[in-house]
């Protein structure tokens, strides 16, 4: 439920809702899950490879304009994953209350792209809800070694029921897109009857 403010009597804005949503990165290791969670909250990016260990949440504030072209105030929690490189199993707890999900393969290795259905499967078992799904071919900056096509690309984009991004965590291409998508998707979930402005 939303958390609605009221401002004083005479203010324009008058009420301005305000979402806390949850979002997860899915994907194999090494294909930039943090290094795009850093380059979206913090403008950066790191030549050096960390290792994620344990659940790292970042928050981040998002004004998106609802259905009715008013501002939603959202407070994005995007979890970032455990990676380890033998095991694709990840805690009940960073699922749980999942409504996005941003899942990232490498456009310049073809087994993390073939391992997309496997990420989106492990979060869509045993759920009565669906999130919604972006897919993110990063490493784009990497032009000449580029290992999938468009067509595949496509293809697994419709099957999965996601929109595409074609990223860069380290120029930043797309990032914030990919991002905001996400968030304007979620507040437009909530928009539909009972969802109202006092
Ligand atoms: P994660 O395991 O999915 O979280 O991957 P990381 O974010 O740790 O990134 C793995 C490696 O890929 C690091 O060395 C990053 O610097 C590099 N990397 C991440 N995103 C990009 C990108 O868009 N372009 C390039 N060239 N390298 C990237
Ligand atoms: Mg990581």
């Amino acid at each position: 439920m939303p958390t609605i403010l009221k401002y004083p009597q005479g203010d324009k804005r008058s009420v301005v809702v305000k979402y806390n949503k949850k979002i997860c990165l899915l994907g194999d290791e090494g294909v930039g899950k943090s290094s795009l969670i850093k380059r979206f909250v913090f403008d950066q990016f790191d030549e050096i490879y960390q290792r994620t260990i344990g659940t790292k949440i970042s928050k981040k504030d998002l004004m998106i304009q609802g259905k009715d072209g008013k501002p939603v105030q959202l407070f994005l929690m995007v979890w970032d994953i455990i990676g380890h490189k033998s095991s694709k199993k990840v805690p009940a707890t960073y699922y749980a209350g999942v409504e996005g999900i941003l899942v990232v393969f490498d456009l310049t290795r073809p087994e993390t792209f073939a391992d997309l259905d496997y990420w989106v499967n492990s979060i869509m078992v045993d759920k009565n809800y669906s999130p919604v799904v972006a897919m993110l071919g990063n490493k784009s900056d990497l032009e000449g070694q580029r290992k999938v096509t468009d067509e595949q690309i496509m293809t697994t984009a419709t099957k999965l029921n996601a929109k595409y991004f074609l990223t860069s965590a380290r120029t930043g291409q797309n990032v914030e897109e990919a991002f905001t998508y996400m968030g304007k998707e979620l507040v437009l979930r909530h928009s539909g009857p009972g969802w109202s402005w006092i």
